[in-house]
């Protein structure tokens, strides 16, 4: 098996893991057989988070009698140590276990931020390392890399995760070398940007960078068996046309792949824009799977109840033409020139046909 050191931890990982996010999706039996799947395979890195629906309570069902076997990671985004602290512990329970390997700081989104999270937070994950209910200390971040950079600079952290793919390469500027100076465990979200990458060429290419481990999301069988094949390929070396065609993707994508850098905001109509166009995981799933795969797919029904109001209230945001015709301040802000409000406007459709296929699933109560 194909495995790489995670840093200075002592934990050895094969290089694909499972991104758990897309558990909080479908029904049990189904994210259930994702995961022993997984299992079967020889992944052993398992990556959620507390703010990925209930990944966490699938995840830790379904890796019952498997704990010692696999690594497990999990994040907060509390703001103070009494939180943060909280949160740990109902991982823990979410989890079904006394230990999580490796435990973020998550999501940190600017200098600002970094003074408040690497405060309390980290002091409450200092103690439940202390106490032993976590193992490693990581931290995320989707923004600019230089905001993990400086907060890898002051505390030193085990790992980090971060988004990078064939179009995202800016943490290899900087944040991957202090990685590798630092001796720390490189985690990579996004490695396929949401879908919008064919995967074996998304993943193959990641294989030769620098990294640890690659945790893409999966929503059927054949998607972790696949991702998992590339990890254990005999060779990574990308071919002529491989290399051609990731030369294709990174012009194509260039102006079409929001980075999640959040520089467009705020937003005058208040609609999320980086986690609408770049993070949005149920958009991601329709148009992965296309409308006849979406309506078979066993859809968790309390997350579509969750999901209900939101995305209405976003489509009637995106669907006020008037209002972004006066405004356009978000595409002024974009560093990516992203023509956001024609990216958005092309979401609405499938938005509305989204929720027509799960009305006529009778799934909204
Ligand atoms: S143009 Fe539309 S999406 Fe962009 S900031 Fe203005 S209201 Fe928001
Ligand atoms: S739309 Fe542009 S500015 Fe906004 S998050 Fe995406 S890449 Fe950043």
């Amino acid at each position: 098996m194909k495995m790489r050191p995670l840093g200075s931890t002592g934990l050895d990982v094969v290089p694909v893991g499972l991104g758990a996010a897309q558990l909080g999706s479908s029904e049990y039996d189904h994210s259930k057989e994702i995961v022993f799947r997984a299992l079967d395979l020889g992944v052993n890195y398992f990556d959620t988070a507390r703010g990925y629906w209930d990944s966490e309570i699938k995840l830790g069902k379904a890796l019952k009698g498997e704990r010692e076997n696999v690594i497990v990671s999990s994040k907060t985004a509390g703001k103070t140590k009494e939180e943060a602290a909280q949160h740990i512990d109902e991982s823990l329970e979410r989890l079904q276990t006394d230990y999580i390997d490796n435990y973020h700081l998550h999501a940190l989104a600017d200098m600002d931020d970094v003074d408040i999270r690497l405060g309390g937070p980290l002091e409450a994950l200092l103690d439940a390392r202390e106490a032993g209910k976590i193992r490693h200390i990581g931290v995320t971040g989707h923004t600019d890399p230089k905001v993990l950079v400086a907060a890898l600079k002051r505390f030193n952290f085990d790992t980090f995760l971060v988004p990078m793919n064939i179009v995202e390469r800016e943490p290899l500027a900087e944040l991957i070398p202090l990685a590798i100076e630092k001796k720390l465990g490189v985690t990579i979200m996004k490695p396929v940007a949401t879908g919008l990458l064919p995967a074996p060429l998304a993943l193959k290419w990641l294989m030769n960078q620098k990294i640890t481990v690659a945790v893409p999301g999966a929503s059927t069988v054949p998607e972790i068996v696949q991702n998992f094949g590339i990890s254990q390929l005999d060779d990574y070396t990308l071919t002529a046309n491989e290399e051609a065609e990731v030369a294709e993707w990174t012009t194509k994508l260039a102006t079409e792949r929001c980075r999640i850098c959040t520089l467009c905001l705020p937003c005058p109509s208040d609609i999320e824009i980086p986690g609408t166009l770049g993070t949005d995981v149920i958009y991601n799933h329709y148009r992965s799977m296309g409308p006849a795969k979406f309506a078979e797919f066993p859809w968790e029904t309390s997350r579509v109840e969750d999901e209900w109001q939101d995305r209405e209230s976003l489509i009637s945001k995106i669907d006020d033409h008037a209002a972004c015709d006066s405004c356009m301040q978000c595409e002024s802000r974009c560093p990516y020139n992203l023509p956001i409000v024609s990216m958005l406007r092309s979401m609405s459709p499938s938005m509305k046909n989204m929720l027509d296929i799960w009305s006529k699933q009778g799934s909204r109560v």
